[in-house]
């Protein structure tokens, strides 16, 4: 096995194999836009379709527009799947979620070169949709794989043109007759990614080996002062929403930091009102996103905050209504395949870490049904969701390397 691995060239393979996906919903400035049911994605699937037979790989499509290659095994009722998503945010980079599919693809074809027919099932999937940037929905290929997506979810939303979701599905060739079933084939599911952070880059690491998936909770907060002339209302005399509020974030920025490693805290969005440069703001709304890998963590963490937020409240005089919009736990990926996966590495020569993931995946949905692990390879500088987004050639072969040793062991194992 080892022999193989290593000697295989993959680099060049995988890299043209990711500028040709990103043919497919190319913008004219760079990047690509390949959101769900659209003419590029539509495209961009037949063609995936087709390099798949092309392999040698069972290729078809589920009623979704999941697109399926088999490399069939000797027990047809067990299926080791790899794979990823196939869309994008709009104007994101050629990597997210497509390194997954191709790695997959290219996996399958040297599996089936070397080692012939598997035990059991081998699998790569190029999921319908992941990111929820055309539609208000996310997950929306692997909820169907694991039987969580309902009609009912998807019947009345629309995208920002007012298209259903439905019409666009139909559309590009596809409809939702029944609620997904959820396979019962899946032995174990193992997704390929791009890190989209800058620790295995950092630390000069070639392989992520994900344990978990980062729980989170999203608060929007609003603090309500009293707006008031800028220049005619002494300082003691104010309730600046904007200065309570700026308080609140800097002690919560302050607690993230010295918690540390993995909490991470942040503000990412303020609106003040009315926002006009001589009046004293009298209103503030900003959102919070906490994450952390221990579900124990982030409610201690948030009560320990949303206290503190209730003093400055009081200091300032102003009211706080604090609103809890999401709240996911963390999702432990499965030991067994991750420790699968990590004597693999070692025993091809890998360059791996074990990390956790810091941002939401398909995997998060297949791990409480179907025993999951992924694979992490280095982000440039962490860029993700940006035309930027960039993985060396080198680094992209050492993570189909990993792959090709995961499936193996999985798929061809009795
Ligand atoms: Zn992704």
């Amino acid at each position: 096995m080892k022999d193989i691995v290593q000697k295989l060239d993959l680099a060049d393979e995988t890299a043209g194999r990711l500028d040709w996906l990103g043919e497919f919903g190319k913008d004219p400035e760079g990047g690509v836009s390949r959101l769900l049911y659209t003419k590029e994605w539509v495209e961009g699937q037949h063609a995936l379709k087709q390099w798949m037979e092309s392999e040698g790989l069972d290729a078809r499509f589920d009623e979704v527009g999941n697109l399926y290659g088999t490399l069939k095994g000797k027990n047809p009722n067990e299926t080791v799947l790899t794979g990823s998503h196939v869309d994008t945010v709009t104007n994101g980079g050629r990597y997210d979620g497509a390194y997954g599919i191709v790695a997959g693809i290219i996996a399958l074809k040297y599996l089936k070169k070397h080692f012939g027919e598997p035990v059991r099932n081998i699998e790569v999937v190029s999921m319908a949709e992941e990111e929820g940037s055309r539609f208000p929905y996310s997950f929306w290929g692997s909820k169907n794989i694991v039987g969580l997506a309902k009609r009912e979810d998807v019947e009345s939303i629309k995208d920002f043109d007012g298209v259903p979701f439905v019409e666009a599905m139909n559309n590009a060739g596809f409809d939702f007759k029944n609620n997904a079933e959820g396979r019962k084939d899946l032995k174990a599911f193992v997704e390929v990614h791009v890190e989209q952070g800058s620790v295995l880059e950092t630390e000069n690491t070639a392989i992520g080996v994900v344990n978990n998936i980062v729980g989170q909770r999203r608060y929007t907060v609003e603090i309500t002062g009293q707006a008031n002339h800028a220049g005619t209302t002494p300082m003691g005399y104010r309730k600046d929403a904007l200065y309570a509020s700026s308080h609140m974030i800097h002690e919560i920025i302050s607690m993230a930091r010295k918690v540390g490693d993995p909490l991470v805290t942040t503000v990412g969005k303020i609106d003040a009102y009315p926002n006009i440069v001589n009046v004293v703001p009298g209103k503030a709304i900003f959102t919070i996103d906490v994450r952390h890998t221990d579900k124990e963590a982030i409610v201690s963490f948030t009560e320990q905050m949303t206290d503190k937020m209730q003093d400055i409240a009081k200091e300032h005089e102003v009211e706080m209504n604090i609103d809890l919009w999401m709240d996911e736990d963390p999702v432990p990926m499965d030991q067994t395949v991750v420790e699968l996966i990590e004597k693999q590495c070692e025993a091809n020569g890998l360059n791996y870490k074990l990390m956790h993931s810091g941002a939401g995946h398909d995997s998060q949905i297949f791990a409480p049904v179907v025993p999951t692990a992924m694979l992490f390879v280095p982000s440039l500088k962490g860029i993700s969701h940006n035309p930027a987004e960039f993985t060396e050639p080198s680094d992209l072969a050492e993570g189909v390397k990993a792959l090709i040793g995961a499936l193996y062991e999985l798929g061809y194992k009795e």
